[in-house]
C-alpha cells in the first residue's frame, strides 16, 4: 500500500493576510487537493514536482 502523503500549506486572502491552514493530501493522479480550515476553500494543487520536492524536504 502505498504510503498517504499530506502537505500543509496556508490559505492566504490578497496575498497578504493568512485565513487558515490548509491540509493537501496528495491523490493518485499526483495532484493535491484539501480545504482550508477555516473557510472551507477548496485547495487543488496540480502535479508539480518543485512543490513536490518542497513537502519532501519538510518530511527530512
Ligand atoms: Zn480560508
Amino acid at each position: 500500500m502505498e504510503e498517504q502523503l499530506v502537505a500543509i500549506t496556508l490559505h492566504r486572502i490578497a496575498g497578504q493576510k493568512v485565513c487558515g491552514v490548509v491540509t493537501l493530501t496528495r491523490q493518485p493522479d499526483r495532484s493535491w487537493s484539501g480545504k482550508c480550515g477555516k473557510c472551507g476553500e477548496e485547495f487543488r494543487v496540480e502535479p508539480d514536482a518543485r512543490f513536490e520536492g518542497r513537502v519532501r524536504a519538510m518530511r527530512n
